[in-house]
């Protein structure tokens, strides 16, 4: 579940250089995914702007209050409908997959994720805040088609305008919406980003034949799911999903869910580390991406440790900063709580300085209550 940011205001491009001036809109379409490849990028299409079925499905949901406490999805309905009004004068989207998988296969990742006494980080969140450097990436494409036909205006997007993302890939020819509700491609899995550039070039739509659904029969994320939260096929109830608890909502987390937590601290790859499709996908790998700090297969124990100034530093610039200090500690009081029962987890837990929260206190007895019971929770 990425996280929003502030949207960068729109650009204005016009030609430095002209390698490829005077290039009709059609070929320049057909350039995007060369010029896309040359930034890291795995595919790049004109998306169809044919949304209608897709917000209605969206209204729905939030009409059930499968939204959870993410409000801005339910107030940003209306700019979801109409792209016009997130950057004027918008006559195509240009849709970018970024993979973003920091390891060459899923393994460590599930070890990380079977060690109780680690903590699990969502892979997306290992490394620098992917915000600004997608931006920059996805500037330089836009520069790059300026370069062949200017002046372009445009605005570059990461999760940061409200864009009915997936659905707009998916017109483009860049994957399928899977049962876990993640765009899916036969190639790269669901292991990337998606990004946008919103743009007054009339671009031709991609010619690229919708990827028919490749989940079939297959049922894994749906079993694999912790909590249930995916409800039936491309069914997402976010009230309970981990990614949303760990991340999004702010204040105590209720108990059941503190048990199917287990030991993800930030985050939940589960649907994606099942799936099928990811085996291959893995393998591409982005600088960008790789692990700070040991965060890839950290002890709960060090973590635990971290001062808030030390957590402060640690984690500048990276997308671990967005549930805050109290979140983080949060998150890993309930994983400390999951771990196997270990009197140095108790002394740490018990010596621990309190947060300034009224639910902290009731946590951490919890957390200390499942130390000293049988087992960990469910995993
Ligand atoms: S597997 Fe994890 S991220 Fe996926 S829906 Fe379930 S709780 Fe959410
Ligand atoms: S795990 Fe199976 S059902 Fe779920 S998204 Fe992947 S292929 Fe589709």
């Amino acid at each position: 579940m990425p996280a929003p940011a502030d949207s960068p205001p729109a650009n204005t491009a016009a030609a430095k250089t002209a390698p490829d001036a005077g290039l009709s809109p059609a070929q320049i379409a057909a350039q995007l995914p060369a010029w896309g490849a040359a930034l890291g990028f795995s595919g790049v299409a004109v998306a169809r702007v044919q949304l209608a079925e897709d917000l209605g499905l969206l209204e729905r949901w939030v009409a059930q209050g499968r939204h959870a406490g993410m409000q801005w999805l339910a107030d940003s309905l209306p700019l979801r409908a109409d792209p016009e009004r997130v950057h004027p004068n918008t006559l195509s989207i240009i849709s970018v997959k970024w993979p973003y998988w920091p390891e060459a296969t899923l393994a460590p990742a599930q070890h990380t994720l079977a060690d109780p006494r680690r903590g699990y980080v969502a892979r997306y969140a290992l490394g620098r805040d992917y915000h600004k450097s997608f931006r920059q990436r996805l500037k330089q494409l836009a520069q790059r088609i300026a370069a062949a036909a200017p002046p372009l205006r445009y605005r570059v997007a990461t999760d940061s305008a409200p864009l009915l993302e997936k659905a707009l890939a998916r017109d483009a020819g860049l994957g399928w919406i899977g049962k876990n509700t993640l765009l899916l491609d036969r190639h790269d899995g669901s292991t990337f980003l998606l990004g946008e550039i919103l743009t007054d070039l009339p671009l031709p739509p991609s010619a690229q034949p919708a990827q028919a659904d490749g989940c079939g029969a297959c049922a894994a994320c749906i079993q694999a799911c912790p909590t249930g939260a995916i409800t039936g096929p491309r069914q997402l109830d976010a009230r309970r999903c981990i990614s949303y608890w760990t991340i999004e909502h702010r204040g105590d987390i209720p108990e059941p869910m503190r048990e199917a937590m287990g030991n993800r601290i930030f985050g939940c790859d589960d649907c994606q580390l099942v799936c099928p499709w990811n085996r291959l996908a893995a393998s591409r790998v982005d600088a960008d991406f790789a692990p700070r700090h040991g965060l890839d297969a950290p002890a709960l124990l060090e973590l635990w440790a971290w001062s808030r100034e030390q957590w402060e530093a640690r984690t500048a610039g990276m997308p671990l900063r967005r549930p805050g200090w109290l979140g983080w500690r949060r998150n890993l009081c309930i994983a400390l709580g999951n771990a196997p029962a270990d009197a140095r987890i108790q002394a740490a837990l018990r010596a621990a300085p309190a947060e300034d929260a009224p639910w902290w206190e009731g946590l951490r007895d919890w957390a200390l209550q499942r130390q000293h019971g049988d087992k960990p929770g469910p995993r």
